[in-house]
């Protein structure tokens, strides 16, 4: 098969609030996955993210905190960080732009070229300005109802819809200080003129449907937003806290980092071609027809990643535009007692492979009908981990290497594998493949496949019992093997889900893993995993443990 490049990105997650799982889970875990993925079938691939540190909720945020915006952006972006590697889905790079001076020199080079090619205006538009306060409000700063969905709104896009509100337009205004209504006042501001890119866009979007030619939230979205009318963005706002314009001009304005960030995803693309001694790496890879770009986002970030970002692409004129765009749910919690459990700090009270797995196989899948969130309850992940894991996984690889011990001598029977679960290990390989191909790109599917499994292959291990009780060695044998083939295939397939499982359980099998990535290598649905003969553990340690 052809090897592929690809770039994988994910949207910033919350700059100005500690991480929440809800927010990592979605984009940030599909991306992982994806990316261990396609590293397992030998493709090429740099996983990029940054952490939104210019953004005007920093600013703000900091203000009512009482710090300066540089410790704020520290302390959440440390969180954040930590929040990620503790659930193994940090990117390869994850620029924090205040202490690296490449986000900041990217995002003024595509700038400049924008604005040099004129696809910037210069337009007199409103800004929300409190009286009492005597001050301009940016985004964060004013609360008030989405114009299109009526859902609460303290930004410039709508977090429930997605769909943004225009300059100096909400439902119901009310500055987040004091509560009175604020006017607006009319200011000078560069702008980005989406509208001319409406039949590009639409263009785009059409050449992009998922192999099963669905069209998906992406495009769903942008039949929204295209009925709702592209909107005239604003790229400048007055601020102390950004990148400046870079315009003699405009002193005193910063970049809007709706704007930045996806010259901020060249940046950390840039800054990870650095890391492995490849300067200058960015801007061929982004600009290869042959490269794959695939984005994950939230729904609050859809705006961006569907329309503003390939809009501004386009304008740029030499970069890709993003291959596909990927919608990850905001997982909410369901109760009271899932919330507490909520933040980020769960990870360190809990196995990241386990929670990780239970967010794959409780993620909704992508519909363009029913987008109905996602939910995390701690009940249902305490099921998942005693019935999947814990006590089906862990009970049914116990059982394998007991039977081995007691009747092999540790050693993987002579007899070549046959039975029902020969039948069962191609059927996982092929399902597995199909779900966390960039095509279908459906982990929930994935662990389908996966908790399928176990739950068979723990009905057909009592199988095994009655035939090494009724003296039947042949078919008991051939059984057996099966067994150990299809934890083997097992193990290959779930490691984009559960990567740290996935690499014990492999140096116990003996599985051959990539030196680099750790991760097992992957091996068609025929190929023979763990020769006959190969000598087992009597035992493995426990890996699972049941959720208090
Ligand atoms: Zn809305
Ligand atoms: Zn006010």
């Amino acid at each position: 098969p052809a090897m592929n490049t690809y770039v994988v990105t994910t949207a910033p997650p919350s700059p100005d609030a500690d991480p929440h799982l809800g927010r990592l889970a979605g984009p940030f875990l599909g991306a992982d996955v994806l990316t261990r993925h396609l590293r397992q079938r030998g493709h090429h691939v740099r996983y990029v993210g940054y952490c939104d540190e210019y953004s005007t909720r920093v600013a703000s945020r900091a203000a009512e905190a009482g710090v300066t915006p540089h410790v704020l952006a520290r302390v959440v972006g440390d969180r954040t960080g930590d929040t990620l590697a503790l659930g193994a889905m940090r990117p390869d790079w994850f620029t924090r732009p205040l202490t690296d001076a490449a986000h900041a020199h990217w995002v003024r080079r595509f700038f400049l070229a924008l604005w040099e090619a004129g696809a910037l205006e210069v337009r007199e538009l409103p800004v929300f300005r409190c009286a009492p306060c005597d001050r301009h409000l940016h985004e964060a700063e004013v609360r008030g109802n989405c114009r299109h969905c009526a859902a609460p709104v303290d930004g410039a896009t709508c977090g429930s819809c997605g769909l943004p509100q225009g300059p100096g337009v909400l439902a119901a205004p009310r500055c987040a200080a004091c509560g009175t209504e604020p006017g607006t006042v009319l200011r000078r501001r560069i702008a980005f003129p989406l509208e001319r890119y409406r039949e590009r866009l639409v263009a785009h979007h059409d050449g992009t449907r998922d192999e099963a030619g669905r069209r998906g939230r992406a495009r769903a979205f942008l039949d929204r937003l295209l009925a709702a009318g592209l909107p005239l963005v604003p790229v400048s706002t007055v601020a102390d806290h950004g990148v400046p314009v870079p315009l003699p001009e405009w002193e005193g304005h910063v970049l809007d980092t709706g704007f930045s960030g996806i010259w901020g995803l060249v940046a950390a693309t840039e800054r990870l071609a650095e890391a492995y001694g490849e300067k200058d790496g960015a801007l061929p890879l982004w600009s290869d027809p042959a490269t794959r770009i695939v984005s994950f986002t939230g729904v609050d970030q859809l705006f961006a990643h569907v329309a503003l970002w390939p809009a501004l692409l386009l304008a740029e004129g030499t970069l890709g535009l993003p291959a596909r765009v990927v919608v990850g749910e905001d997982v909410r919690p369901r109760d009271a007692e899932s919330a507490a459990a909520w933040n980020g700090d769960f990870l360190r009270r809990t196995n990241a492979d386990a929670l990780r797995f239970h967010l794959c196989l409780t993620a909704a899948e992508q519909s363009e009908k029913d987008p109905s969130p996602a939910d995390f309850s701690l009940g249902e992940y305490a099921d998942t981990v005693a019935t999947v894991l814990a006590g089906g996984l862990e009970t049914w690889t116990d059982t394998v290497l007991d039977l081995l011990a007691q009747d092999f001598h540790r050693a993987v029977p002579a007899a070549a594998p046959a039975g029902p679960m020969t039948a069962e290990r191609r059927e996982l390989t092929r399902r597995t493949a199909d779900a966390l191909g960039v095509g279908a790109h459906a982990p929930a599917r994935a662990a389908e496949a996966l908790a399928a499994a176990v739950e068979r292959a723990l009905i057909d291990v009592h199988r095994l019992r009655v035939l090494r009780d009724a003296g039947q060695e042949g078919e008991y044998a051939t059984g057996l093997a099966a067994h150990v083939e299809l934890l083997a295939a097992f193990t290959i397939a779930a490691a984009p889900l559960m990567p740290g499982w996935s690499a014990f359980l492999a140096g116990e099998l003996g599985l051959a893993v990539d030196r680099e990535t750790r991760l097992p290598l992957w091996a068609d649905e025929d190929e023979r995993l763990v020769p006959a003969g190969t000598v087992l553990p009597e035992a493995v340690p426990v890996y699972f443990h049941e959720q208090a």
